[in-house]
C-alpha cells in the first residue's frame, strides 16, 4: 500500500509504527489510553467521531470487515488460534461479553439470541434429539425446537449482517 507523504511525521507525532486511516474520513487514526484501556480515535475530531477498539496494538476493524456482537453489538474480531481452527470474540470480552463464534468461510457463524435473556443458544442434543439451550442454562431455562440446525423462532434471530 502506497504510504501518504505526511506518514513519517505522523508516525513521529503519534509516535506508532505503523499509520492506520479513517475508514470514514480518511484522516489518520490515532492510539488512545482510554480509561477502559486503549482504543483508536479518528485524528478529524470532532468533526468525524469514529473509533475503534484497540486489538494487539492495532485498530480492531479494517474497512468493509464490521461484523458485530449479537449480544452487546460490539465489533467482532477474527482471531487465529495457536491450534484449532480460528474465532471469533467480541471486543467486548475485556468488558464482561463472553461470546465466542466459530470461523464460518471468514464470517462469524450466525448466532441467535435466547428470547428471555438475549444471551446465545446454543445447540444441544438430548435425550429426545437436538434442541437449542440457552448459554446461560442453568440460570436461564429456555429451550427452542431444533429446525434444520436453526432454533424454531425466527423472531428472535440475531444474524450477522
Ligand atoms: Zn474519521
Ligand atoms: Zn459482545
Ligand atoms: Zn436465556
Amino acid at each position: 500500500m502506497a504510504e501518504d507523504p505526511d506518514s513519517g511525521k505522523l508516525r513521529e507525532q503519534f509516535g506508532i509504527s505503523q499509520i492506520h486511516f479513517c475508514a470514514a474520513c480518511k484522516k489518520p487514526l490515532r492510539r488512545v489510553n482510554g480509561k477502559m484501556g486503549p482504543f483508536w480515535s479518528c485524528t478529524g475530531f470532532p468533526d468525524c467521531r469514529t473509533t475503534l477498539d484497540d486489538v494487539a496494538g492495532k485498530p480492531s476493524r479494517e474497512p468493509d470487515e464490521h461484523y458485530c456482537c449479537p449480544v452487546c453489538t460490539r465489533r467482532m474480531v477474527r482471531i487465529e488460534a495457536e491450534s484449532g481452527p480460528p474465532a471469533w470474540i467480541c471486543t467486548g470480552s475485556s468488558r464482561g461479553c463472553r461470546v465466542r463464534l466459530r470461523d464460518d468461510q471468514g464470517r462469524p457463524e450466525q448466532a441467535w439470541r435466547c428470547g428471555s435473556c438475549g444471551h446465545l443458544l446454543v445447540l444441544r442434543h438430548g435425550r429426545h434429539g437436538a434442541f437449542w439451550g440457552c448459554s446461560r442454562y442453568p440460570d436461564c431455562k429456555q429451550t427452542y425446537n431444533d429446525a434444520n440446525g436453526k432454533p424454531q423462532l425466527d423472531i428472535f434471530s440475531a444474524k450477522n449482517p
